[in-house]
């Protein structure tokens, strides 16, 4: 990292200090892009980077997003070494369950697109899964597939470990700041405006999460992204079990073991579009994932569940990311559109964020992640068909 930077005008203003806002600050304090700051109404950890699931995988049916995932992976191998936290990667594998012949069609596609990439992807028989899964009943299910090095981590530690880290390097972190809109002057981001005052800034970055749209519109651009509330609970610890992410095409089911013994997973129902609703959980959330869960390891009938919460999903219509300066409003640079998948692209997908800043060329395709691929006419677009878990 480079030397603090003082304060003043800033150079780079990111809004959303979640795991998307923190990365990419992170790699522009690397890059010495000068003063970089982070502003967030909330507190660390109030968005999705505080409430999802803490899964990281490289399956996916686009080659590109598995390039992005691999690389995530190979730098949160490295964090606790780099950060100095201990964020828990464990590297016990992702199972994705199939109920039909077409979803192992499915399957065998992602494995195709995945092997080509290197990684040793596999597809497995049905008596093949309760080896990767003791205790799974296999006997209704048509296979699945399996990528080992696919983990879990845990979302906290990673996203302190971030905040000291850009804090150590000069970055200046506002919580409790709302951004009420974003300034231009002469055609470009002039920087925005907070309910603690201004702040001046070229560049801003929108890594809001759920509410990207909601920051898109102060600025005066539509954006095809919608928030979509998703639900997630936690059980009592049992006894290690489970290596593996495991997840289901049919419903999006996905649930793992924590290295604390707890079992830790959702399921997608589904809820209206907006942050209005707010995040609260539902009694059908908790009948559904237990008949979900309870469907596929009879044994843990007993099990109790020990709290729920629920986050939002910032979902675009094709299920990639958008990165990248907006050509409607320069200065304006997308880091949002993540889904449900964020944490497990964050260090690659804002490694491109930070270089869209600096000008720098992007080695991504832009029509798969600009916000460009959404703003001619609506054609066919490439869409990413393994959106779960
Ligand atoms: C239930 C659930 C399970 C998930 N499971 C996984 C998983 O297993 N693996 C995975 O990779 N991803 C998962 N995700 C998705 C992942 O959590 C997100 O993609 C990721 O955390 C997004 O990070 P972010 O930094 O973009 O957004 P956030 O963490 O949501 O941060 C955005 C921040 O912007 C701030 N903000 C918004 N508007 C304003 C404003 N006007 N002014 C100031 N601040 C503002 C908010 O306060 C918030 O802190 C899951 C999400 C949920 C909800």
């Amino acid at each position: 990292m480079t030397e603090a930077a003082p304060r003043g005008n800033y150079r780079v203003a990111i809004v959303g200090a979640g795991v998307i806002g923190l990365f990419t600050a992170c790699h522009l304090a690397r890059a010495g892009a000068g003063p970089v700051v982070v502003v967030d109404r909330g507190w660390l950890s109030n968005g999705g980077s505080g409430r999802n699931g803490g899964g990281v995988r490289q399956q996916w049916e686009t080659a590109a997003t598995v390039r992005l995932a691999r690389e995530s992976v190979a730098a949160y191998r490295r964090f606790a070494s780099e950060f100095g936290f201990n964020i828990w990667f464990r590297q016990g594998g992702y199972l994705f369950l199939a109920d039909s012949a077409a979803e192992m069609e499915h399957l065998g596609r992602v494995v195709s697109v995945v092997r080509g990439e290197g990684l040793d992807a596999r597809l497995l028989r049905p008596e093949e899964l309760p080896a990767r899964a003791p205790g799974l009943a296999a006997d209704r299910l048509a296979g699945g597939s399996y990528l080992q090095s696919d983990g879990t981590l845990y979302p906290f530690p990673a996203v302190w470990g971030l905040y000291e880290a850009v804090r150590r390097a000069g970055v200046d972190v506002r919580l409790g700041t709302e951004v009420t809109g974003v300034r231009s002057a002469d055609g470009r981001v002039a920087g925005l405006a907070t309910d603690r005052g201004p702040i001046d800034a070229p560049v801003v970055v929108n890594a809001a999460g759920g509410w990207s749209s909601e920051l898109s519109a102060l600025a005066g651009l539509t954006v095809p992204n919608r928030a979509t509330r998703h639900e997630i609970l936690a059980t009592e610890p049992l006894k290690p079990f489970l290596d593996p992410m495991v997840t289901r095409l049919r419903d999006g089911l996905y649930f793992s073991q924590t290295m604390r013994g707890e079992v830790v997973g959702g399921l997608a129902l589904p809820h209206p579009v907006g942050t209005a609703q707010g995040v609260p959980s539902s009694a059908e959330f908790l009948a559904a994932m237990a008949r979900a869960l309870l469907g596929l390891f009879p044994s843990l009938r007993h099990l109790g569940v020990l709290r729920a919460w629920s986050g939002f999903y910032d979902d675009t219509p094709d299920g990639l990311p958008i990165v990248g300066e907006d050509p409607r409003l320069p200065g304006f640079v997308h880091a949002d559109g993540f889904g449900g998948h964020g944490f497990m692209l964050a260090p690659a997908a804002t490694a491109r964020v930070a270089r869209s800043v600096l000008g720098e060329p992007v080695d991504l395709d832009p029509a798969l992640f600009s916000v460009g691929r959404f703003l001619g006419p609506a054609g066919q677009r490439p869409v990413e068909g393994l959106q779960l878990g």
